[in-house]
This record gives C-alpha cells, structure tokens and sequence, in this order.
C-alpha cells in the first residue's frame, strides 16, 4: 500500500528537480515511488507540516569502536600525544555495545540514515548495532603491518564491507595495494588516512622529522620502509590505490599538485574538520578542493576526536572553511550524493527519487541556506 508524505519543502539532490515547494513523497514498501508537488498527489496523506526533507544523510568516515572515548583523549597538542592517549586506553578499556548505541541511536536522531565505518575486533558488534539501530553501514575492515590480506570468510562477516588499510605510513605498499586489488575485483570501496598528519610527507620525501621518529619509536613504520620519495598524496597515487571507489579521508596536507592528483582520481576527499582541529592536525584545503571540482565527502571521524556524530556539526564546520557563496546543493552533496556515489549507494540513498530507499532528514521551519 502507497504511504503519502507532504512537505513544506523538499530538497531532493535529483538534479532533473532539486527543490519542490509544498512537495510530497509518495512510498511503497520502503521505496519512493515518487517525489511530487501536492497538488499532484491525491489520496490520504501525512503532513509533517512546515519541514524540509532532504535525503538521509551518510557519513563517510567513522569508527563507532572508539565510542567510548569521548572527551578521553588529549585536544589540540597535535597527533603525536592524541595518538599516545589512543594506544593506552585502546590498551586499557574495551569498548561496550551501550557506548556504540548510544553513538548510532544519536546519529539517527540527527539525520544520519548511513555510516562508512572503520573496524578492528569490534565488526561483530558494530554490525549487530547496526541493524538493530536501523542503520545502513559499510565496514571497512583496516589492515596496517606487512602481513598478507586475511582469509576473509563472507559467512562470519554479513552486511557490506571491504578492506581498508589504515595509513600509508603503517601498512606496507604491497599489502595496500593487494587489499585495494581486493575491492577492485568485487567492484567494493576501499578507504584510507591520507595526508592527516603533519610530517607525513617529509617521512615519504626522506627528510625525516619528528613524526618520522614518533613512528620509528612505537614500531608503527612497517618493517623494511624506504621513503618512496614524494608526497603522501603521489604516493597513494603511484600505488594504484585512487580512483572513483576509494575513500580519501582528512586531505589536510596537499599542495597544488596533490589536489590535481586527487581531481584527476575522481577519489571521494572525505574531510573530517572537527576532527582535525580537535587533534590539532592542521585546517584540511576544502576551499581549494572544492574550486578544483573534487568529490567532497565528510566524515565525524570518531568520538576518539569529535564531541559528536552529527554530521549537521560537521557540515558547520566545514563551510567555515569554504566561500560564503558555496551553493547549498553543493554543501548537501558532501553528505549524500557524493559518499554514496563513491560506496556504491547510489541506486539506494543520496537522493529523494524513484526506486531509491525512503530515509530523509527532517529540518526545521527555520532551516535556511546555513544548516
Ligand atoms: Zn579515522
């Protein structure tokens, strides 16, 4: 049976109508059947009043596994210490599955309808709240070291997910490039940090510094490292792991060049920049990515580094960081068509049309151009 929906307003992200003023969704079975003006529909309907629905909104990057950091860790004294405070209590407590429902029951309330999330030993457990939370997720499960790709078992692993690795800078070149050989044959995403930390690119170039010692310290460099004598960015680039299905989170250390490299991937560039002030990384160029047309995607990154899932938060944050013309299409994209686009989604989220999943936003009477 066909459920009707009338809206105020109706932000659709499908560019053949992006904006219906007294619209209505029109849902079957979960589905949309259509998205049309009121005075075209007929039959019974709810109305949510004086509201505007945009599509449910996907955050590209998380790791629901460090719910239970939340103001833990030490703010704005660069990666270095916020990485120390991580190992310990990464060492000292374990996650609870109240930690990450209390974070996904948050971020549906908040709008969020999908999450791109980053898990270790927890995928069990972030999977099950998941569905129990009604939440859509894709895992990435993320490798560091130089061991081979695990024996990968679909039948202990439900639900999409796909290998990640963690960071060039702690995962041999041979295994990112096999896990991203991995997604690439099963046509699944592939993620990974990319130019979050000062220091990064000097340890690539060979000149060494500060965080190249931090690394060489804990053991984090993988064994046998040789700087590839380029950028973090060229790097990636050179090994085969950017084009259009991959991931690229924080971007906070790019130069010209890099950003045409980026461009050219068609890379979905998931900024996180709450996150990157909270640990005092840097300010990601999201103006200059946006001027050179990349597919921005935005991620809350975890509550290891962020007060909060709420991806509204973020999308503040982020427009600090742009033109104060910025389109808002181009502002809502970052957390729908884009990420969906790049995960795979987007015959099932990232717009309000035809056949796609019936999840929306819900945003006051008084949302204007400024979320
Ligand atoms: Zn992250």
């Amino acid at each position: 049976m066909t459920s009707a929906y009338r809206a105020a307003r109706i932000l659709t992200m499908n560019p053949g109508c992006p904006e219906i003023v007294d619209g209505c969704i029109l849902v079957d079975g979960g589905r949309i059947v259509a998205v049309v003006p009121w005075k075209d529909a007929s039959g019974p309907c709810r109305d949510l009043g004086d509201v505007t629905l945009v599509p449910g909104l996907i955050n590209a990057h998380a790791h629901l596994e460090l719910s239970h950091m939340s103001g833990m860790l030490p703010a704005g004294r660069g990666f270095e210490v916020w990485a120390d405070g991580l190992f310990a209590a990464l060492r000292d407590q374990r996650v609870c599955r109240g930690d990450v429902e209390r974070a996904v029951a948050a971020a549906r309330n908040s709008g969020t309808c999908f999450v791109a999330d980053v898990v270790g030993r927890e995928a069990a457990m972030v999977r099950s709240v998941l569905e129990a939370e009604g939440m859509g997720g894709h895992l990435f499960r993320e490798l560091s070291g130089r061991r081979g790709l695990p024996d990968f078992s679909a039948a202990d692993r439900p639900g999409p997910w796909s290998p990640s690795v963690h960071a060039l800078y702690s995962t041999a070149p041979a295994l990112a490039r096999e896990a991203k050989g991995w997604c690439v044959s099963r046509g699944l995403p592939f993620s990974l940090h990319l130019a979050e930390v000062p220091g990064e690119n000097e340890l690539f170039l060979g000149r060494g510094g500060e965080f190249a010692e931090f690394l060489r310290a804990r053991r984090i460099l993988p064994k046998g490292f040789a700087p590839p004598g380029m950028s973090a960015v060229a790097y990636a680039s050179e090994l085969g792991l950017l084009d259009g299905r991959t991931l690229a989170v924080h971007c906070v250390h790019v130069d010209e060049a890099d950003i045409g490299i980026l461009v050219r991937s068609g890379a979905g560039i998931c900024l996180c920049p709450r996150s990157n002030e909270r640990i005092g990384v840097g300010e990601a160029s999201a103006a200059a990515l946006h001027a050179t047309g990349a597919t921005l995607c935005l991620g809350t990154d975890s509550l290891a580094s962020n007060d909060d899932l709420d991806l509204w938060a973020e999308l503040r944050a982020v427009r600090a960081l742009l033109p104060t013309d910025i389109p808002l299409w181009d502002l809502l994209a970052m957390v729908t068509i884009h990420p969906a686009k790049v995960l795979g989604l987007a015959g099932e989220y990232g717009s309000l049309e035809a056949g796609k999943r019936a999840v929306w936003a819900v945003l006051p009477p008084d949302f204007t151009e400024h979320p």
